[in-house]
C-alpha cells in the first residue's frame, strides 16, 4: 500500500433509514479509522435504483453528523460511477473469465445446491458450460446476467477481529454474478473498485459480509488492486434472534432519536463494545482514546441486552 495511514470507510446503503446495526458498524468504522489518526470516507451505495432514494442518501448524511461521525471530502455515490465498473468489467472480460448467464431466478435455485451453513446457495456453473451456438441462441430470448468463473482456490485471510477465515471459492461459493440481467452491476465488483479508488486500507464492516470477503480479494488480485485489511464487526441481534434490519422499525434512527440523544446512544453502543464499563453517555471524539480492537466483543450482541432498554420493550 506504500503508506501507512489507515483510511476507513462508511459504505451505507441508502434504501432506508439507518438502523441501529448501521449505527454500531459506523461508529466503530470511525472509531477504528480515527483512533488511529486515519482518514475516513464516506460512500452511498446506491447501485441498485429499484432499492434507493435520494431521501434516504441525505437523510444517512445527516445521521452520521447527528450522530458526531464526520468523513473526508465529497461522498462518492455508487450510481455515478458505472463508467469505472464497466471498465473493471471489460478487464476481467479480457482474461476470459466470465460468461452470460441464461438462467432464470427457478433455474437457478434448480442449479444450485444449498452449500453453507447460512443457506447460500452455490450455483453449478452450468451457463458457463454452454456451446457459443446454444448461448447466441438463448440470447435471442433472454438478456443474460454476467458471471465470474472462479478458480477451484482456497482464500484465507487474517480479519482483525475473527481471526483467519478460509473460504474455497469454487466449493463454498461457486460463479458468482457481477452484472445483473437489467446492467446493474454488482455489489462484488463495485466494492472491491471503490475501496481501491477511494484509497481504503481498512474495512470495518458486519460479519455478515465476511463471506464475502474471499470473493473480493480473488477480484483484488484479478484487477491488480490493493487489499486492504478487514475487521468484522458482531451483529447487533433483534429479540428472536435474527439480524437487525430496516423492518425493525423502533430500530431505526428516527425513532430512536426520539428516546435518546446521540450521546446517550453513543454511549449504549460504546458499553456494548466493551470501550467503556457503563453505558453513560459519550461523544465518539471521547472515545478515541479507549478504542481497540483487541477488546471488542466478537459473538453477534443480542440487543435485548443492550443497556437502557434500547431493544423492543
Ligand atoms: N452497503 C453495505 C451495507 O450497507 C455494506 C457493504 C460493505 O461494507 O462492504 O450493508
Amino acid at each position: 500500500m506504500g503508506t501507512n495511514k489507515v483510511v476507513g470507510r462508511f459504505a451505507p446503503s441508502p434504501s432506508g433509514r439507518m438502523h441501529l446495526g448501521n449505527l454500531w458498524s459506523c461508529l466503530l468504522a470511525w472509531l477504528a479509522a480515527r483512533s488511529e489518526g486515519g482518514g475516513m470516507v464516506l460512500r452511498l451505495e446506491d447501485l441498485d435504483p429499484d432499492r434507493c432514494r435520494q431521501e434516504y442518501r441525505d437523510q444517512i448524511m445527516r445521521d452520521l453528523e447527528w450522530l458526531g461521525l464526520d468523513w473526508d471530502g465529497a461522498p462518492v455515490y455508487q450510481s455515478r460511477r458505472t463508467e469505472v465498473y464497466e471498465q473493471a468489467f471489460q478487464m476481467l472480460k479480457q482474461q476470459g473469465i466470465i460468461y452470460p448467464c441464461f438462467c432464470t431466478r427457478a433455474e437457478r435455485l434448480a442449479a444450485s445446491a444449498p452449500h453453507r451453513s447460512d443457506g447460500v446457495t452455490v450455483y453449478d456453473g452450468r451457463c458457463g458450460r454452454l456451446s457459443l451456438a446454444e448461448r447466441e441462441a438463448r440470447s435471442k430470448t433472454r438478456r443474460p446476467a454476467w458471471r465470474v468463473r472462479v478458480p477451484e482456490r482456497e482464500i484465507s485471510f487474517p480479519d482483525l477481529l475473527q481471526g483467519v477465515f478460509s473460504e474455497h471459492l469454487a466449493r463454498d461459493c461457486g460463479d458468482f454474478i457481477l452484472r445483473r440481467s437489467d446492467g446493474v452491476y454488482a455489489y462484488q465488483l463495485a466494492v472491491v473498485v471503490d475501496d481501491a479508488a477511494m484509497g481504503v486500507t481498512q474495512v470495518a464492516r458486519g460479519s455478515d459480509l465476511l463471506s464475502s470477503t474471499p470473493r473480493q480479494l480473488w477480484l483484488q488480485e484479478r484487477l491488480g488492486l490493493p487489499h486492504p485489511e478487514y475487521g468484522h464487526l458482531p451483529l447487533l441481534l433483534a429479540p428472536d434472534g435474527r439480524r437487525l434490519a430496516k423492518r425493525d422499525r423502533d430500530q431505526e434512527l428516527g425513532q430512536l432519536q426520539e428516546r435518546f440523544t446521540a450521546r446517550s446512544l453513543v454511549g449504549q453502543l460504546a458499553c456494548a463494545a466493551r470501550l467503556i464499563d457503563r453505558p453513560e453517555p459519550i461523544t465518539p471524539q471521547e472515545l478515541l482514546p479507549l478504542f481497540s480492537w483487541e477488546t471488542l466483543p466478537k459473538q453477534d450482541i443480542a440487543t435485548e441486552y443492550l443497556p437502557r432498554g434500547i431493544s423492543q420493550n
